[in-house]
């Protein structure tokens, strides 16, 4: 039968699922990505024996699910979001735990242990006698069959695997440990390492995360639309030293108060949709402003960063990252990005080249 990878989370899930499609076709096998990302499950291609298909679950599907019995499973990581339709975190966790309920004795789990939730789960499977595979990105975590990752580079037994100082598109520790799931789940389906790591360094990246749509002289636009909570966000900040940072639409609970170490590392921030006043509030005295809307928020932000790299002669970051949802302005997060990159195509911005 074809063989499926299936990959849930909180944060990444996307990345990976595409990062994982991507180095399989490098390596020569028929792929098919979908789910969650792109083409429905049931629209995807008719199975081949010799298919893989990967497939991004959300926790909603899992909680529906009794039979899915992915050959590679992975979790990438579990942080406090939808609560409400879970009937709080334990709820949350049994919902993403699904994912590997129905596996057989030949299949793995991978497991993002960095939070105690993941840690728990990658314990339980261990206990039960599972062939599982731990990720973390605390390099002295990595237990013998695990990987972790740091900016820039995956680990094992903390020697260096995957240099990924030349990947084209996995900046920061986050993608870093997206890059530990998809070498395991490479190398678990049978794909050479040398093939793996190839893969990993070619990934053209997807739209909304991370994407650099276009720059205006020294400015640069970055569109991390996809960004709907805190700890997303956190990801973006935390790969500049300095940013006009763009926040703002229907917030999570907890808004942005999680990011306060953060602040220091915000130029401005221009603050939109519904979560606008609170969000200012959090702020505190960290300069902000208002704007309301993602148009007034960019011409903002495109002007102070300008006046900014004047002053400075060092390139300017400005950063749609919301922290929230879009639905207060926008149909999904897409939409909200697309609106990011034509306000600064607008503005008179080159465009960045793309893959
Ligand atoms: P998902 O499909 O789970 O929403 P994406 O791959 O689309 O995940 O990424 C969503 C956001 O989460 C991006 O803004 C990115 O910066 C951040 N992110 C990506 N990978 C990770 C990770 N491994 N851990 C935490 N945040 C991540």
């Amino acid at each position: 039968r074809p063989r499926v990878v299936a990959v849930t989370g909180t944060n990444g899930k996307s990345t990976t699922t595409a990062l994982i499609g991507w180095v399989l076709k490098q390596a020569g096998l028929t792929v098919h990505v979908g789910g969650n990302i792109g083409i429905g499950v049931l629209a995807l291609p008719e199975p081949t024996p010799d298919a893989v298909y990967v497939i991004e679950v959300s926790s909603y599907q899992l909680d529906l699910t009794t039979s899915f019995t992915p050959d590679v499973a992975i979790l990438t990581n579990v942080s406090p979001d939808h609560l409400d339709r879970h009937g709080g975190m334990e709820g949350y966790v049994a919902a993403k735990r699904r994912i590997f309920a129905a596996q057989g004795p030949d299949a793995v789990a991978l497991v993002g242990v960095d939070e105690t939730w993941g840690q728990g789960v990658f314990d339980a499977l261990h206990a039960a006698g599972r062939h599982t595979v731990s990720i973390s990105t605390d390099p002295s975590a990595a237990g013998q069959e695990g990987y972790a990752a740091r900016a820039g580079a995956v680990l094992k037994d903390g020697e260096v695997i995957a240099d990924l100082s030349a990947a084209r598109s996995l900046p920061g520790r986050h993608n870093a440990q997206n890059a530990a799931f998809a070498y395991a789940a490479a190398r678990a389906l049978g794909v050479s390492h040398e093939a793996a790591v190839e893969g990993l360094l070619t990934f053209p990246g997807l739209a909304h995360r991370m994407e650099a749509v276009g720059h205006i002289g020294s400015v640069r636009f970055i569109n991390d639309s996809k960004a709907t909570n805190a700890d997303a966000a956190r990801q973006a900040l935390s790969s500049y030293p300095s940013v006009f940072w763009i926040a703002g639409g229907v917030p999570k609970a907890g808004g942005i108060a999680d990011l306060a170490d953060l602040f220091l590392r915000v130029a401005k921030a221009y603050l939109i949709g519904e979560a606008a006043d609170a969000f200012a509030v959090t702020l505190g005295s960290t300069p902000h402003l208002v704007s309301k809307t993602l148009d007034a928020a960019v011409t903002a932000a495109a002007a102070d960063a300008h006046e900014a790299f004047l002053a400075s002669g060092v390139e300017q970051i400005v950063l749609l990252s919301p922290a929230c949802a879009s639905f207060d302005q926008y149909p999904d997060f897409e939409a909200r990005g697309e609106a990011f990159r034509a306000a600064v195509l607008n503005l008179g911005a080159a465009p960045e080249a793309t893959a």
